[in-house]
C-alpha cells in the first residue's frame, strides 16, 4: 500500500506543495453562496441522517440560526469516508482511513438521538423513530443517503465479500478490504474478471468503472493481464457506461485500448458465489450464466425504506420513491418546511460527496430563508464531481452540472486528460475536504 511514483524528485516537489493546507482547501473551495442573514429564530429544526449531508448542513445551520435547537437522528455510530472505498478495495490505502467516529463530527450545542427514523410524517410536522418516540419538528432536512438493494439478486450473501473471488466495494468499509483480498489473490493467477453496474440511480456512478480501470491495472502489475479477460456487464443500453457522453465516450475508448469488454442491457440477476458463475437477464428476460474467477457486484440502489413508505417520496416519475425536492431549491415540493440534502434527493443527477459539498450551504441558506418568512433563492446546478481513476498513479477530476455540462473549477487540470496531480487530489485531498465540508468550513 503506497504511492507509486514519490521517489521521483519532481513529483515529491510537487507533494509537497499540495501538502500546504491553503492550497488543499483553496483549491477545493465551494463557489460563493450568497449569504443567509443569521436570525434569532427559537425553531426546532430536525436533520435525518448524520453522514455527510446531515452534519454538514447541522454545522451551517448551527451559525445561521444560533437560538435554534437543532437535532439530529440516525443511530450509526462509524462515520465513513465512502469515497475512499474504492482505494481500500483496490489497495491503495489502509481501512482506518475510511473509518472514523460519528460523534468527533457532531457539531456543538445539537442533540444527537441515536435511533433510525421509522417514520415520517410530514403533515403532522413530526417523525416515529425506530423505538417508537415520536420527535415534532418545526423544519425537516432529509439527509438519510440511499439503501443498497443487494437483496435484488439472487443467491447475493454479503458475508461471501472476500471469498471465492467475489468482490463489491459499496457496503462498507470491511467489504471493501475484502474486495481487495479477493482482487489480489486473483491478479496473482490471473482469469476472468467480470464487472457489473445496474441501470438506475446510484452512488458514486463512477465508483464501478474505477474499479474496472483498477482490476485491468492490478493484473497489468502482477503480469497477468495476458492470460486474463476483463468484462464489463450493465444494465444500461448500448454504447453507454456513463451519463455524461464526453466522459462515456473517452471510458470506452480506453477500455478499447485496454482490452476490456463491454456488454450492455445485461442486467447481474444471480450469482451462485461457491460456482462462481453470474447470471444476467436482457431486457426481455433473457437469461445468460457466466463464469468468472473475479466478480465485482454493483447492486442496484433505491431510497431508504421510511422515506420512500412516506408521504415524502416523488408518487410517480422517474424518480419513484425518492425524496421529492425541487432540484433548484432542494426544498420539498409539497411540504415546504422540508428540505433535503445528498443521495436521498430525487434529483436528475448528483450522488455524490462533491454535490453535498456544494449543495449543503444551499440548503442551510435557503431554509434559513424560509424561517425568516422569505422564498428561497439560492439555485443549485446540480454539481457532481467524480476523481476517475485510470491506473494507480492517474485519474481524470471529472466535474458536471445536471445538464452534463464539464464545469472544471481547477484550472490547471483538464477535466480529461489524466494526470497524477488528479490522482494526488483523490489520495491526499479530498479526505480533509470532505471533513472541511462537515466542520462547515467550506
Ligand atoms: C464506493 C463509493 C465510492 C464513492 N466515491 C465517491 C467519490 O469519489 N467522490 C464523491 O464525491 N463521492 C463519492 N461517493 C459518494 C458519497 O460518499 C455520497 O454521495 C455521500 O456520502 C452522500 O452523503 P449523504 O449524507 O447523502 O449520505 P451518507 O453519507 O451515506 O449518510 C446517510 C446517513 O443516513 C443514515 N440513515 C439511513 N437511514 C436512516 C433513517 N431511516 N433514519 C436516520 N438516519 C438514517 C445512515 O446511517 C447514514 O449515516 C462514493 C460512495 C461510495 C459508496
Amino acid at each position: 500500500m503506497h504511492e507509486p511514483h514519490a521517489h521521483d524528485p519532481s513529483r515529491r516537489r510537487l507533494l509537497r506543495a499540495l501538502g500546504a493546507a491553503p492550497l488543499a482547501l483553496g483549491a477545493l473551495e465551494t463557489l460563493p453562496v450568497a449569504q443567509a442573514q443569521t436570525s434569532d429564530a427559537r425553531v426546532h429544526v430536525v436533520i435525518a441522517g448524520s453522514g455527510l449531508g446531515g452534519i454538514a448542513v447541522a454545522s451551517r445551520l448551527r451559525k445561521l440560526l444560533p437560538q435554534a435547537r437543532i437535532t439530529i437522528v440516525d443511530a450509526k455510530l462509524e462515520h465513513n469516508y465512502q469515497p475512499g472505498y474504492t482505494l481500500v478495495a483496490t489497495g491503495v490505502w489502509p481501512i482506518a482511513k475510511v473509518r472514523d467516529r460519528n460523534a468527533d463530527f457532531q457539531p456543538e450545542g445539537v442533540q444527537w438521538v441515536q435511533e433510525m427514523v421509522a417514520e415520517f410524517d410530514p403533515a403532522a410536522n413530526s417523525l416515529t423513530t425506530t423505538s417508537g418516540s415520536k420527535i415534532s419538528y418545526d423544519y425537516l432536512v432529509v439527509a438519510t443517503g440511499l439503501q443498497l438493494g443487494y437483496d435484488q439478486i439472487e443467491g447475493m450473501d454479503v458475508k461471501a465479500i472476500g471469498q471465492n473471488g467475489l468482490g463489491s466495494v459499496y457496503l462498507g468499509p470491511e467489504a471493501a478490504l475484502a474486495t481487495w483480498r479477493a482482487m489480489d489473490a486473483f491478479r496473482a493467477q490471473g482469469g476472468r474478471a467480470v464487472m457489473t453496474l445496474p441501470a438506475g440511480p446510484l452512488k458514486c456512478a463512477g465508483a464501478p468503472l474505477k474499479m474496472t480501470f483498477m482490476v485491468a491495472d492490478r493484473l497489468r502489475q502482477a503480469g497477468t493481464r495476458d492470460r486474463s479477460s476483463v468484462d464489463f456487464y450493465t444494465g444500461l443500453p448500448d454504447d453507454t457506461v456513463f451519463g455524461v457522453k464526453v466522459v462515456n465516450d473517452d471510458v470506452l475508448a480506453r477500455w478499447k485500448n485496454l482490452d476490456i469488454q463491454p456488454h450492455y442491457l445485461s442486467r447481474l440477476v444471480a450469482v451462485d458465489t461457491g460456482a462462481r458463475k453470474a447470471v444476467f437477464a436482457s431486457p426481455e428476460g433473457e437469461r445468460s450464466e457466466v463464469d468468472y474467477d473475479f466478480l465485482h457486484v454493483v447492486p442496484p440502489m433505491r431510497a431508504v425504506d421510511a422515506v420512500r413508505d412516506s408521504e415524502l417520496a416523488a408518487q410517480e416519475g422517474p424518480m419513484l420513491g425518492w425524496l421529492q425536492v425541487s432540484k433548484d431549491t432542494l426544498q420539498h415540493q409539497r411540504f415546504a418546511n422540508v428540505f433535503g440534502v445528498g443521495d436521498i434527493n430525487g434529483t436528475p443527477r448528483g450522488k455524490t460527496a462533491a454535490t453535498v459539498k456544494k449543495s449543503a450551504p444551499l440548503v442551510a441558506h435557503n431554509l434559513a430563508r424560509v424561517v425568516a418568512g422569505q422564498a428561497p433563492d439560492e439555485i443549485f446546478d446540480g454539481y457532481t464531481s467524480c476523481p476517475m481513476i485510470v491506473r494507480e498513479g492517474s485519474a481524470m477530476l471529472i466535474e458536471f452540472d445536471y445538464e452534463g455540462r464539464l464545469t472544471p473549477s481547477m484550472p490547471f487540470i483538464d477535466p480529461m486528460q489524466e494526470s497524477f496531480m488528479a490522482w494526488l487530489m483523490k489520495v491526499r485531498l479530498l479526505k480533509p475536504a470532505y471533513v472541511a465540508v462537515l466542520k462547515g468550513r467550506v
